[in-house]
């Protein structure tokens, strides 16, 4: 089964860059941050390297 990716509320700075690269993803939460709504909208390695690795702050991780 994929991996579901999760963005720590408490570290996003509300960037938007994960949401611009991945919107199937991506999305804003209420709260004004990032959250992962959708993490079969794009392969792990998309995620990995569109999302998480350019994260500003590193606050998005794969849950187990
Ligand atoms: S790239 Fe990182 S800091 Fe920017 S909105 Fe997404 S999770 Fe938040």
């Amino acid at each position: 089964m994929a991996r579901t990716a999760w963005v720590d509320p408490d570290e996003c700075i509300s960037c938007g860059l994960c949401i611009e690269n991945l919107p199937e993803v991506f999305r804003f939460a209420d709260s004004g941050k990032a959250e992962c709504y959708n993490s079969a909208g794009a392969s792990e390695a998309d995620i990995q390297n569109e999302a998480m690795d350019p994260c500003p702050v590193s606050c998005i991780h794969w849950k187990d």
